[in-house]
This record gives C-alpha cells, sequence and structure tokens, in this order.
C-alpha cells in the first residue's frame, strides 16, 4: 500500500492538527489518543512515512528504528507507566484493525490493562 501524506497522523506531524505531546525527538512524535481505551493511551509514530510496522522494517534506517524504540520507552517513563507495567499494541492492516495508515505503537496502561485480546470473534 502506497503512503497517503494526507493521513490523520501525516497532518498531524506537520502540525496541522493539535495533538496532546507526550514526548518528541528526531526521530519521533508521542501523543495522547483522542479517544483512549486506558487511563494512558498514548500513540508512538515516526517522523518519516511508513505505512505499517512491515514497510518501517524494510524502508527505515537503523537509526530510525532505534531512534524510534527508544521514543516508544520514553513516552512510557513520561506518561508515568514505565514502573508499573503497560501494553504496547501495533494493529497492522485490515485484519489487524489498523485504522490510521501510519505506523503506530499504543501505549496502554495506568492500571491492569486486562486480557491481551477479547474473545476470538468468529466464536462469540
Ligand atoms: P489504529 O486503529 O489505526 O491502530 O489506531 C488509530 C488511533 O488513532 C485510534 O485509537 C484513534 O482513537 C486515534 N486517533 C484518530 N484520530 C486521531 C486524532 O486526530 N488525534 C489523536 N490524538 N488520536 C487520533
Amino acid at each position: 500500500m502506497a503512503y497517503d501524506p494526507d493521513n490523520i497522523f501525516a497532518k498531524i506531524l506537520r502540525g496541522e492538527i493539535p495533538n496532546d505531546t507526550v514526548h518528541e525527538d528526531e526521530h519521533a512524535l508521542a501523543f495522547r489518543d483522542i479517544h483512549p481505551v486506558r487511563p494512558v493511551h498514548v500513540l508512538v509514530i515516526p517522523r518519516g512515512a511508513y505505512v505499517d510496522v512491515g514497510d518501517f522494517a524494510v524502508r527505515a534506517t537503523a537509526d530510525e528504528i532505534a531512534g524510534f524504540w527508544r521514543a516508544v520507552a520514553a513516552a512510557a517513563e513520561k506518561a508515568g507507566v514505565a514502573g508499573g507495567g503497560y501494553r504496547l499494541i501495533a494493529n497492522t492492516g485490515a485484519n489487524g484493525g489498523q485504522e490510521v495508515p501510519h505506523f503506530h505503537v499504543h501505549i496502554v496502561g495506568g492500571g491492569r490493562v486486562g486480557p491481551m485480546v477479547s474473545p476470538r470473534p468468529d466464536r462469540n
């Protein structure tokens, strides 16, 4: 899938849409999700234009990849969840439920997060 420069996160990176920043550096931006699913819900995105984790893994430089994961850890610290623990989620593609086609990791925490996934939808 080609990168869509008009996706919401691209607009946030360009400053066209405001965000509640938790952490930022040369490689990544971390900001609070507009619809939090837990008391702490932060999104971390690379500054580069990557659709998903596969695209990021193939095209990003080693510096970008290292910088991104350091930013994830820094954002968890700044959001106050690093000590107690949290969950990282990277929804990928249609089956993964990815809504925004710019690679991102969700940091969710602020208390027990709960079961890893809900019961299989085809068995409900
Ligand atoms: P995905 O389903 O793609 O993994 O997650 C996209 C996330 O982006 C959702 O949790 C959604 O609430 C969040 N989101 C969508 N639009 C905006 C926005 O304009 N600002 C912020 N802060 N979060 C957004």
